[in-house]
């Protein structure tokens, strides 16, 4: 029968459509917020930022929030409230996106990977350790997928060794760690706002923290470093005046975008909620096929499922996770990798990071596929996946 056929071998297709890995999700309610900004007085720096940073930072358990153009413009000003300047190293995985070791060198520090668990594929705390030396100044855990890195390990060493913890929760908004919220936790916590992440303000970013010392310089630093505030100023010479007193960017996040997070963030339960309903529907629809390793959820965290990964079993396969991905597309559905280790990029091999650095993520990356998961999703997408891999699988089976 023509449709048992795969699709790259001229069957037919389980999906008429092609079904992305991940998309936004906007309705009325969204629009009419961001439509009633674009009528007011403030496009940008109006009520909206304030607003918005306070409803994030009470839904993530933070005093603090500043909220920023982007998750990568976020990290960044993150890295210069923690102090990293020239030649301080900063300890991060290399299984994430570019950003979250970009910043460090951003701010002219060196980025050093320690490889990542087997089961979780989050950053090894005792990989961590062996990595520490005399010039390192923080640690970048990030929350692959959703799911919580080893918090508690990675502040225990942080603690030992005088170092600052920035976690990247860019997947992981919503996320819980033993019982405790993701942006609790750690000295300063990174959220994206990208269309695929968990609430989206088109670009947009969020650095939240207990402490009052980051937030000030946070504050300045996505303002060119000014500040107008009187009790921070050095001089005060009339009502015009402000001060420069870092080197900082224009980071800011608009009051229109802020009015679309403010309605998105409304949803986050939700859309938690149908990630997990996903999640539950792969799960017990894959698992039984015995050629992929299906993701782990620690019994003590609470995923926020930004992304679902299976990881192939190339020893029970004809073919590579390439044939693999080439067919499940041809298949229609939206297959991804998350993510080639970092240090493998072209410019990182140029500043001399070698293969071989991190075993485990360089053989992971080799097994995994990313599978569709948001919150618009209907069951039928989710059945159509299910049925794709194993029609794909069992194509491919040894
Ligand atoms: C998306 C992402 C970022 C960057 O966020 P942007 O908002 O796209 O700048 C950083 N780190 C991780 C892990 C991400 O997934």
């Amino acid at each position: 029968m023509r449709s048992e056929e795969l699709a790259i071998n001229g069957g037919i297709p389980v999906r008429e459509k092609m079904l992305p890995y991940g998309h936004q999700y906007i309705d009325e309610e969204d629009i009419r917020l961001v439509e009633s900004v674009l009528k007011s007085d403030w496009l940008t720096q109006g009520p909206g930022v304030l607003e918005f940073e306070k409803n994030v930072a009470e839904r993530v358990g933070a005093k603090y929030a500043v909220a920023t153009s982007s998750g990568t413009s976020a990290l960044h000003t993150a890295c210069f409230a923690a102090g990293i300047e020239k030649g301080n190293e900063v300890i991060t995985t290399p299984m994430t996106f570019v950003a979250s070791s970009n910043c460090v060198l951003y701010r002219g520090g060196i980025p050093v990977f320690a490889d990542i668990k087997v089961d979780t594929y989050n950053i090894d705390h005792e990989d961590i350790e062996r990595k520490i030396t005399k010039n390192t100044k923080a640690i970048i855990p990030v929350d692959y997928t959703g799911q919580p890195a080893d918090l508690d390990e990675i502040k225990e060493i942080a603690e030992k060794h005088n170092l600052l913890v920035i976690e990247d929760a860019s997947h992981a908004l919503g996320a819980t760690y033993k019982g405790r919220k993701v942006g609790g936790v750690s000295d300063m916590t990174v959220f994206s706002f990208h269309p695929v992440k968990l609430i989206t303000t088109g670009e947009g970013g969020m650095v939240v923290t207990n402490n009052k010392e980051f937030y000030d310089r946070m504050k300045m630093f996505v303002t060119h470093g000014i500040t107008k505030e009187k009790d921070k100023l050095f001089d005060y010479q009339g009502p015009w005046y402000y001060e420069m007193q870092y080197l900082g960017y224009n980071y800011r996040l608009t009051d229109v975008q802020c009015a679309l997070g403010i309605s998105q963030l409304k949803k986050l339960d939700w859309f938690l909620k149908r990630r997990r309903e996903i999640v539950s529907m792969y799960n017990e629809g894959l698992k039984n096929v015995e050629e992929i390793i299906l993701p782990f959820e620690k019994p003590d965290v609470k995923s926020s499922w930004h992304l679902y990964m299976i990881r192939l079993k190339l020893d029970k396969l004809k073919v590579s996770r390439r044939q693999v991905f080439e067919a499940l597309r041809a298949e229609n559905i939206g297959v991804h990798v998350h993510y080639i280790p970092v240090y493998l990029q072209p410019f990182y091999q140029k500043l001399g990071y070698k293969r071989g650095l991190c075993p485990n993520a360089e053989r992971y990356y080799e097994e995994a596929i990313t599978v569709p998961i948001f919150p618009a999703m209907v069951d039928e997408d989710v059945k159509d996946v299910i049925k794709a891999i194993k029609k794909v699988i069992a194509c491919y089976r040894r």
